[in-house]
């Protein structure tokens, strides 16, 4: 058999510090929301978007105070502006709409825009300005189109900035290392979906979520799916000698992971193991795997 790598994509964001605010290009800054941890890198970045003196806020973290003193100080240095437009929410897990509320307390009650998950959005939902795949946000010097990237989660909006051929790319494509899908309410083959989306549009840059920003976009989104089909191959390869359950699988596959990122691990594997499913390649037997 070919010597297969271990892995696709080789950098982490462990250990990575980013500043508190920064200016990237004319219509995009940055603020960090100081929630590190193991899958949120540095913290979440929220985006200022716009040159204007109503600016948009996209994302807003996880809801801790000191960001919110940083998104005021922020507007005020990098963006000479004192007011909010709108916020702009990739998705409604914590780390990305946790911090709703405080930025409404500091810029007054601003329309909140996001594609609706119903019983997950924290906001209520008769104050979401709902919005569907293809929807086109304007505001002064800023044009926003969201695109659907449902497979990390299913209410996931990108959204492509045409004015700098950016694309916003949330929790789909990450600075550095790889994004989660969760077992329960991802979906794998949706998300390899969306990255190939991706790929067909123009692009120049990608503002992450999580981690530094990217100027190799093309380059990276390949690099993702190469890594998830790597993934498949390699949990193929492992049932080939015969069942497994899913924390014997996570052993041989990933021999260059810290053990306290196993059960993250897990949830990956679970994810592909469902993909393949899907599939027709793989079936499960009193939770041990086998080829079909
Ligand atoms: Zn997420």
């Amino acid at each position: 058999m070919d010597k297969q790598p271990v892995r696709i994509v080789t950098d982490s964001m462990i250990g990575m510090k980013l500043p508190d605010f920064a200016r990237h290009s004319p219509r995009v800054a940055t603020v960090l929301g100081h929630n590190p941890g193991p899958f949120t890198g540095p913290g979440t970045n929220t985006y200022i978007v716009g040159s204007g003196r109503r600016p948009m806020l996209l994302d807003t973290g996880q809801g801790v105070p000191i960001w919110a003193d940083l998104l005021v100080a922020a507007m005020k240095e990098l963006a000479h502006a004192s007011e909010l437009d709108r916020i702009v929410v990739t998705h409604a897990h914590p780390d990305h709409d946790g911090g709703v509320a405080h930025a409404r307390e500091r810029f007054g009650d601003i329309p909140v825009l996001k594609m609706p998950w119903p019983g997950h959005d924290k906001v209520s939902a008769d104050s979401i300005t709902a919005l569907a795949a293809g929807a086109v946000i304007e505001a002064e010097d800023v044009t926003l189109r969201a695109i659907h990237t449902p497979g990390h989660a299913p209410d996931h909006l990108c959204y492509y900035l045409a004015e700098e051929r950016a694309l916003f790319t949330g929790d789909v494509v990450l600075g550095a290392g790889t994004t989660v899908i969760p077992d329960d309410t991802g979906d794998l083959g949706q998300y390899m979906d969306s990255l190939r989306r991706l790929l067909e549009l123009d692009l120049a840059t990608i503002y992450p979520a999580h981690g530094p920003v990217i100027r190799n976009p093309k380059e990276k989104i390949r690099e993702y799916i190469a890594h998830r089909e790597l993934r498949d191959r390699q949990i193929l390869g492992a049932l080939a000698a015969g069942p497994l359950e899913v924390t014997a699988i996570v052993k041989q596959i990933y021999t260059d992971v810290p053990e306290y990122l196993h059960p993250a691990a897990a949830r990956s594997v679970r994810s592909h193991l469902k993909k393949l499913g899907i599939e027709g390649r793989v079936s499960e037997h009193e939770q041990r795997w086998s080829l079909n």
